[in-house]
């Protein structure tokens, strides 16, 4: 008993520090990223760990799945507002961003809208830097 007990809460800290991670990242993490960021203030989690734990968080509502054309899985907080995510095809990362260039109103006469999505594409600040 006594061990299930500590093993619980190991498991409600791992979870509370994964939520961290995809809370403070500027975009949707894959599960991947989200193993190799928690890695760094989690000693010896495994990526089934963070699976699990992923899992819990999105059952709660905690986070939500964001799923881009031909990309795996990735995630971020649930309650965000409005944005957009922009693909850096070098890194291979997502970042948020806050801008959302689609004008909303002039609809056709008629047409009443509930949600768009648009994904930017190209090179991050980073990447673009590292290469000059
Ligand atoms: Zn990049
Ligand atoms: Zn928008």
């Amino acid at each position: 008993m006594e061990e299930d007990k500590k093993s619980a809460s190991r498991n409600t800290k791992q979870k509370g520090e994964i939520l961290r991670v995809i809370r403070d990242a500027k975009g949707p993490l894959s599960v991947k990223e989200i193993h190799d960021i928690s890695k760094k203030s989690i000693q010896n989690i495994g990526i089934a760990t963070v699976y699990r734990s992923v899992n819990h968080l999105l059952e709660s509502g905690s986070i939500h799945e964001i799923q881009l054309p031909g990309e795996s899985s990735r995630f971020e907080i649930s309650h965000l507002d409005h944005h957009h995510h922009f693909h850096c095809k070098v890194c291979d990362r997502v970042f948020d961003v806050e801008i959302c260039p689609f004008p909303m109103e002039n609809l056709p006469k008629g047409f009443t809208l509930d949600s768009h999505e648009i994904i930017l594409y190209g090179v991050c600040s980073e990447c673009n830097n590292s290469s000059k």
